[in-house]
């Protein structure tokens, strides 16, 4: 039966909570800040839009080294190209304060380019992203072939490039075109900005922001961050709406607003990396664990008690010596006849936990074969191997008499010890006398420990 998962309302209240927090917040802090400042300040705008085309022009960077990392991403390009597009605009608005650096308060600037670069970097970024959210949205269909890839790569790109010759041509640069949006000497927007543009625009972002909802589902902290920045834009051009000339403070505020948005945008992204990383930190970290132990009970496997073995092994003295206890369970195969494979399972991990809570940190725990176990005793004697491997004997030996519904019957194990106390042996000869020992525990009735002799 098919279940349709219902829309997270929750998570779309917090984001809806958090908007207005955060965009209450900030309104109050650059308002706060922007009356401070003389809106006549003739660097003001011009240092505001560096701020802001340096951190656009950061996160257009920050996306395409995470397409890099995983080029099935690629509606990250499209976002990639939002931002580098921007920052390229906001060059062209810059351009627009002529003589900016001279801090001349008489410095000429023309407002009408520098609105018209600001309208195409609206169309631009909101057309880029609803291109990304779709993208997300078919991210595994098969529509990703290399060809189509490829495609999509010289639709975004040449999309934004048009965006970026259009605002050039329409700008003051040639004649041949022409777009009035503000009037330069009285500084007045005209009826095409302020009746239609403004308003177009804001609509465009609260479509973008709607398909960023509808498609994406409140995902993740890295939509989250779109979804914000939706909001942001909805909010700076709301507070450009009521101005009838780009004099007084909503221009500049504005733009204040649009650089902390751009920051805590910023933010988020950098908290979606930290997620990341923690991410396959967790994931190294699980199958690291699962390549050194054994699935079943998990013990070390046989190469990583090798290995550990070897490392001991270099800096074995007289004054830290090493012990090699190798264990095998007697007549085990009579367990798995008896009552079944996986009775004689529950014996090998009911086994496995005795040895690994016998151990001190620093020794190693490993199943070397079928019911066969092998212990590394580090800074050890001969004397101290004997009277652990007789307190896990022991303690075997009574196991079904302590938990009966563990174990069928009583189990009994063989063990013999070898203790290195200089490095002249190999790990696998260490290992093998070991084993001789244990060999000769068998020979001698099983259910002993024996050590090693020359
Ligand atoms: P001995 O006292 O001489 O050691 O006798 P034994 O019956 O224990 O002989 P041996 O050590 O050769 O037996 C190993 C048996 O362990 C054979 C195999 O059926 C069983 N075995 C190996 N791996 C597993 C496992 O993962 N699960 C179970 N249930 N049995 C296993
Ligand atoms: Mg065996
Ligand atoms: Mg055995």
């Amino acid at each position: 039966m098919l279940v349709k998962s219902s829309y997270p309302i929750n998570r779309l209240l917090c984001f809806f909570g958090g908007s207005v927090f955060v965009v209450g917040l900030l309104n109050l802090f650059s308002s706060q800040v922007i009356y401070r400042i003389p809106a006549t300040m003739p660097t003001l705008f011009p240092v505001m839009t560096i701020f802001l085309m340096v951190f656009h022009f950061l996160i257009a960077s920050f996306m395409v080294m995470k397409y890099l990392c995983d080029k099935r991403r690629l509606y990250l390009m499209a976002i990639a190209c939002a931002f580098g597009g921007s920052a390229l605009l906001m060059l062209g608005t810059l351009s627009s304060y002529t003589d900016w650096l001279l801090c001349s308060p008489i410095a000429k600037v023309n407002y009408n380019d520098a609105f018209i670069y600001y309208f195409f970097r609206n169309v631009m970024m909101a057309v880029l992203f609803m291109t990304s959210i779709i993208l997300y949205k078919y991210r595994h269909s098969q529509i990703h072939t290399l060809r189509n890839h490829i495609v999509i790569l010289t639709f975004v790109i040449g999309f934004t490039a048009v965006m970026l010759v259009l605002s050039w041509l329409y700008s003051s640069n040639y004649a041949g075109m022409n777009l009035q949006l503000i009037d330069n000497l009285s500084r007045h927007f005209t009826p095409l900005w302020h009746t239609y543009l403004i308003g177009g625009l804001i609509g465009l972002w609260c479509l973008t922001l709607f398909t960023m909802l509808v498609m994406t589902r409140l995902r993740n902290i890295f939509w989250f961050s779109g979804y914000f920045f939706c909001v942001f834009y909805i909010f700076t051009l709301y507070l450009l709406q009521p101005a009838l000339s780009v004099e007084g403070y909503g221009w500049y505020q504005s733009r204040l607003f649009e650089t902390f948005a751009t920051l805590f945008l910023i933010l988020v992204l950098l908290c979606d990396v930290f997620t990341l990383y923690r991410e396959s930190n967790n994931k190294y970290e699980d199958s690291y664990q699962n390549s050194i132990r054994d699935p079943m009970t998990r013990l070390y496997n046989r190469s990583f008690f090798y290995d550990s073995l070897g490392t001991r092994m270099a800096s074995v003295s007289a004054s830290t010596p090493v012990s090699v206890i190798v264990c095998d369970l007697d007549h085990f195969k009579r367990i798995n006849d008896q009552y079944g494979h996986l009775q004689g399972d529950k014996v090998i991990q009911c086994v496995a936990d005795i040895l690994q809570n016998s151990l001190r940190q620093g020794d190693v725990a490993a199943r070397i074969g079928g019911e066969e176990f092998a212990l590394l005793l580090a800074n050890t004697d001969a004397d101290s191997a004997q009277s652990i491997a007789e307190r896990i004997r022991k303690t075997v030996s009574v196991q079904d008499a302590l938990d009966p519904d563990r174990i069928p019957e009583p189990v009994t194990i063989s063990m013999g010890i070898y203790t290195a106390i200089q490095p002249e042996a190999s790990q696998e000869v260490c290992v093998q006398r070991a084993d001789e020992a244990m060999y000769k525990a068998k020979e001698n009735g099983r259910n002993q420990v024996v050590t090693w002799q020359a």
